[in-house]
């Protein structure tokens, strides 16, 4: 199994990227702290992966509050012992989220409380965590949307996730010569709430599609497998890097009809 007696904890676990994750990260082997706000859904995740005969726990945690933060990791060490990769994975795309002129600074500042500081929270109380442990991973969800721009406005996700990639850089520059790799992975559009839920119309979704060379939404699994590699020792010579896992869209200047 490739993640045979890690610990890994998981933010926004409940749903999406990151569920599909705690299944796989339990699956290869991993004891999972899973961390949201939706705690029925989270309950929901240790329960599929318990019936698989994985370990999990769920830990109530708003990644935009610093204790929540806090609480998440020594939920970590207090119930597996140790933290071996953190993923700060949970996020918002707000549907007020618009262009620079009808965004109110409210959503701005939700926006970034959760996607940016979310990340830098993860960090500050995850890195001592990863010391302790002798080393580590930390993967932070960052989007295809920080290396391009998007015609459908959502400047304040786009501003974070930006953020979220500059922030990486720096931690892996940090952290390098303590054995704790640091990577963003950028997902392309995928079929999750969150986006679906954006997109919220035929119309809108056909928009964004025609982006795509492959044609189609990727799905959470797709980002799960990257994160599993980046998670696991394979991954051990990477780190700040922009792992890009987007369908082609970064890639394309015109896509095929
Ligand atoms: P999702 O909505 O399915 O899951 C997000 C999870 O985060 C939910 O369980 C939600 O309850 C949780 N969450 C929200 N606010 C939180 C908070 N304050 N504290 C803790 N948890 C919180 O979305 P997803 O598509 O799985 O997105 C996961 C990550 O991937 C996000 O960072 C998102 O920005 C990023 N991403 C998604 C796409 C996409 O197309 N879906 C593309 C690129 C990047």
């Amino acid at each position: 199994m490739r993640l045979q007696d890690k610990v890994a904890l998981i933010t926004g676990a409940a749903s999406g990227i990151g569920r599909e994750t705690a299944l796989l990260f339990a699956k290869e082997g991993a004891s999972v702290v899973v961390a949201d706000v939706n705690d029925a859904e989270g309950q929901e995740t240790v329960r599929q992966i318990e019936l698989a005969g994985g370990k999990a726990v769920y830990v109530h945690s708003d990644v935009s509050k610093a204790a929540d933060c806090e609480h998440m990791v020594n939920t970590a060490e207090a119930t597996f012992g140790k933290l071996n990769v953190l993923f700060n994975n949970a996020g918002i795309m707000h549907g007020d989220d618009d262009n620079a002129v009808t965004t109110e600074e409210a959503i701005w500042d939700l926006t970034m409380g959760i996607n940016l500081k979310g990340v830098f929270f993860g960090c500050k109380y995850g890195v001592p965590a990863l010391r302790r442990a002798g080393g580590g991973s930390i993967i932070n969800t960052a989007s295809f949307v920080a290396l391009i721009g998007a015609a459908t406005p959502q400047i304040a996700y786009t501003a974070s996730k930006g953020g979220v990639l500059a922030m990486t850089r720096e931690l892996a520059i940090i952290h390098a010569r303590e054995n704790i790799r640091v990577n963003a992975l950028c997902p392309g559009p995928l079929r999750t709430e969150l986006l679906m839920n954006f997109l919220n119309s035929e119309a809108k979704k056909q928009r964004r599609l025609v982006h795509i060379p492959m044609g189609r939404f990727g799905e959470a699994k797709e980002i799960a497998y990257a994160a599993l590699y980046l998670a696991s020792d394979e991954s051990s010579y990477v780190t700040g890097t922009e792992f890009v896992v987007d369908g082609g869209i970064t890639a394309a200047y015109v896509t095929p009809e």
